[in-house]
């Protein structure tokens, strides 16, 4: 099977009312994406999404007349390009939706298929005050959610102790709470400094008295000491590792044991195979693999296959906020969206691949331009 053509779609949906998502000053009217499609000699089709994939298409031609199967030398190629431009990890999601189409196999079941589901954690996306959160909150938890993650606002620890309470009381002691303190990295423009160690240890304590099960990104993500520290002098379960930019610097998170539960985005952060190691080192050093999943109902999926493959767990992010982000809207692109099942988590699709089926109708309607890259180009 050899790669024939490549193709970027860029698509935008225009989000009326916006959605005001807590890690952004800029309440968001329009959500990008960019859909990857690679084709090949054998007639198949695979597809990616999550990154923009700014800067891919002068590098497409690197992969045109290869076999989809040589992931080593993909992985090792993209982030020579990663280095450079953007972040062009769907591509690889698109490399094993054809493997697993090739093989007949869905593609958790290659990345070790230690099971087909996985629970899921309501992701809020939005701040709100402490009473409209513990209505939220119940809301999820009426729908079959058995934890959800809260955003509280930096430098109004206070105000984020009073939601939480709120939620914990309205809840119950079951139900697992997780908050995003959305301090290990910024959205361009944003020079605001971080919550600093003894902020984050306040806030900490605070939390472990809640019974929260993680604290998400409480301090800047380089700074494993601080991190580390954190955890020991606390006890509070820090998660971090959403965006970090490259395999080594995941590794040395590791390797520094900064954090105790890892959440690389395989569309954002380091790709699938790269996810794969380190979720077996860190399951191997007793600490939770659980991957950041904000991107589009694509890179959710890609999420969801390496999770269930390596047994990650115990909670996959499943980002559904309405009205702000409903499952319409984070899966646009998809036919078929990926829902919560009964038993409150998300099934792994049995198709072969990725198991997606792109909405057709919306990209075309959604398109906002694009590009196809083949052998002529080379
Ligand atoms: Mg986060």
């Amino acid at each position: 099977m050899k790669i024939i053509a490549i193709e970027l779609t860029n698509l935008r949906l225009p989000l009326d009312p916006p959605f005001p998502a807590a890690w952004d000053p800029e309440p968001r009217t329009s959500f990008d994406a960019t859909l990857v499609e690679i084709h090949t000699d054998d007639g198949l089709v695979g597809v990616g999404s999550g990154d923009a994939m700014v800067g891919f298409a002068e590098h497409a031609h690197r992969f045109i007349g290869e076999d989809p199967a040589s992931i080593a030398r993909h992985v090792r190629t993209l982030e020579t390009i990663s280095y450079h431009v953007g972040r062009c990890w769907p591509f690889e999601a698109a490399l094993w939706d054809l493997i697993g189409q090739a093989s007949s196999q869905p593609v958790s079941v290659l990345f070790g298929g230690a099971t087909d589901r996985v629970p899921a954690y309501a992701s809020c996306g939005t701040r709100r005050e402490p009473a409209a959160m513990a209505e939220v909150a119940l809301a999820r938890q009426s729908e079959g959610f058995r934890a959800m993650k809260l955003r509280v606002e930096r430098d109004h620890h206070e105000q984020g102790i009073a939601t939480v309470t709120a939620v914990r009381e309205a809840v119950g002691s079951d139900f697992g709470i997780m908050v995003d303190m959305n301090q290990a990295w910024r959205m361009p423009g944003d020079i605001e400094p971080a919550t600093d160690l003894p902020g984050a240890r306040r806030m900490a304590d605070a939390l472990r008295e809640l019974g929260v099960l993680w604290m998400e990104e409480p301090l800047p993500e380089a700074l494993h000491g601080d991190l580390r520290s954190l955890r020991e002098t606390t006890g509070m379960r820090v998660s971090g590792g959403e965006m970090i930019r490259s395999f080594p610097e995941l590794l040395d998170t590791v390797l520094d044991d900064a954090l105790d539960v890892y959440q690389p985005d395989v569309v954002l952060a380091g790709g699938m195979h790269r996810a794969r190691t380190v979720a077996e080192v860190v399951m191997a050093r007793n600490r939770w693999f659980t991957p950041h999943t904000w991107s589009n109902g694509l890179g959710l999926l890609a999420n969801l296959h390496v999770t269930a493959g390596v047994g990650g767990g115990p909670f996959l992010e499943f980002p559904f906020d309405p009205p702000g982000w409903t499952i319409e809207r984070r899966d646009f692109l998809l036919a078929e969206p990926i829902a919560l099942a009964a038993d409150g988590t998300v099934v792994v699709p049995d198709r072969p691949g990725l198991g997606a089926v792109i909405d057709r109708d919306a990209v075309a309607a959604l398109r906002t331009g694009g590009i196809r890259i083949g052998a002529e180009d080379v």
